[in-house]
């Protein structure tokens, strides 16, 4: 604070040195964070978000990682960056992809014929292989519920006759162990059903294998369907099923997209951050074209006005957030020691326009030493506005500044709101309803240009800017 009046202070004394003609009463020119600031607007920023929406729109509805729409989102980042003088690098790394392309199958075709529903009796696992198969069901050491280890030593899968599909209880090891099991003793399938204490029958709907890798179709199912199955098996000398499943797994490449510009000191980096995919679910306009727009432009605007501070100012497009922040963890673990120590500020913006916002500043002190000077410096822009902002820390571990922190670079950011309900405190705070949720079309289709909120994202765009000169300038 005391650091920037002095600033002005020096800024207006070198104009009246300059100017001496024009009169004590004339105002001091701008600074850059004002310049940044007007420079930026919201129908530049709504331009790229546009840009997003007709990128998903033309890529089956969404920019998720690993998809096209993403990739497109990629280029279209890089060029606009290139096309504004910076030094841009597109950095590549691997996901985990996984994708259904049509409904799994689970069918008893023997001792008589009946099919299972999907969703209530049974789902495909995350990381499920392809392929159709009909085949006798083989029971691996199902054991009890609460006192099973179904598939977890390859000694279970014994009386196994190669093509059967295994049949396995919930329990004692990793779906992945039960599966890699099944799949080298021969299985053509793997049929896991849930295991029966402590309320544990549904379909384990949310079951995912760790990673890419298996081969054949595993389904999870409910704790009736597995007792059906064992129960047919036992009383008529066997039953058979048809399974089926069309899935991709495998592993993808994606990419950051890292943007700088040879000017300012490295000591004190700020870097400035926004994640560039969205979910699967939606185009993810607000989620976050709305922060990656609104770095595009502030980065744009920078070239464009000349605004050179002290310290080197880089953007960030994170790939990958939504399936983990692996974008940002997988940047954050390639710096070096001293890499770490040069990065003075990592500022984060993850939804800036929610429909039904609120103006919330991430809490400086549940961030590294430092953190309480980004927020500081947030809070006394908005504050000059007259301006209501929160502290809060709800995006703490969900967003991309987690990895930053955890290496104990002070981190800071703004964000709208998200799958919350507004309060009626907030909403004394921000206006809007309260009893709403801030963005209804959180990671859904309707996540477009239309669900952003202009003013949200104009208020938030020029703290943004505001912040990111003004801690790129200061000692
Ligand atoms: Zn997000």
């Amino acid at each position: 604070m005391t650091l920037r009046r002095a600033f002005q202070t020096l800024v207006l004394l070198s104009f009246l040195a300059l100017a001496p003609a024009c009169g004590a009463e004339e105002e001091p020119p701008p600074d850059d964070a004002e310049r940044l600031r007007s420079a930026v607007t919201t129908e530049d920023i709504l331009q790229h978000a546009r840009r997003f929406e007709e990128i998903a729109e033309a890529n089956g509805g969404n920019r998720a990682a690993g998809t096209p729409g993403y990739d497109a989102s990629v280029d279209y980042v890089a060029q606009q960056l290139r096309e504004a003088g910076y030094d841009v690098s597109v950095r590549p790394f691997e996901i985990p992809y996984y994708e259904e392309l049509a409904p799994a199958r689970l069918e008893l075709v023997a001792p008589d014929a009946r099919p299972y529903q999907e969703g209530e009796d049974f789902s495909a696992l995350h990381f499920s292989g392809s392929g159709a198969v009909v085949a006798p069901v083989r029971p691996v050491d199902l054991g009890e519920p609460g006192d099973s280890s179904s598939g977890c030593e390859r000694s279970d899968f014994k009386r196994l006759v190669e093509g059967e599909v295994a049949l396995m209880r919930r329990g004692s090891c990793p779906f992945e162990d039960k599966v890699s099991n099944a799949e080298e003793a021969g299985a053509s399938a793997v049929v896991i059903f849930n295991e029966g204490s402590q309320g544990r029958t549904g379909p384990l709907g949310a079951g995912t294998l760790e990673r890419p890798g298996i081969g054949i179709p595993v389904i999870g199912a409910s704790l009736a369907v597995g007792e059906d199955l064992a129960r047919l098996n036992a009383e008529d000398g066997g039953a058979a099923v048809r399974v089926a499943a069309s899935t991709v797994s495998e592993n993808r490449s994606t990419a950051n997209v890292v943007a700088e510009r040879r000017s300012g000191s490295e000591d004190g980096t700020v870097v400035v951050g926004a994640h560039l995919d969205s979910v699967r679910e939606g185009p993810g306009i607000n989620d976050n074209g709305s922060g990656s727009a609104t770095i595009l432009e502030i980065a744009r605007k920078m070239t464009e006005l000349g605004v050179e501070p002290r310290k080197k100012v880089r953007f960030a497009f994170w790939g990958a957030e939504e399936i983990g922040l692996v974008g940002s963890t997988s940047y954050v673990e390639g710096l070096s020691e001293d890499e770490v120590e040069e990065i003075g500020t990592y500022l984060n913006f993850d939804m800036l326009g929610s429909p039904n916002f609120v103006r919330f500043v991430y809490d400086g002190s549940s961030g590294p030493r430092g953190s309480g000077r980004i927020e500081e410096v947030f809070t006394d822009y908005f504050a000059s506005r007259n301006l209501e902002v929160r502290t809060d820390s709800t995006l703490e571990g969900r967003s991309d500044h987690g990895p930053f922190a955890e290496r104990g670079i002070p981190i800071g950011g703004l964000f709208t709101g998200f799958e919350g309900t507004k309060t009626e405190e907030e909403s004394a705070l921000f206006g809007g309803e309260a009893g709403e949720p801030h963005d209804p079309c959180y990671h859904q289709a309707c996540d477009t240009v239309e669900n952003l909120n202009p003013r949200a994202l104009d208020e938030m765009s020029d703290a943004a800017a505001h912040a990111t000169v003004v801690l790129a300038e200061e000692e």
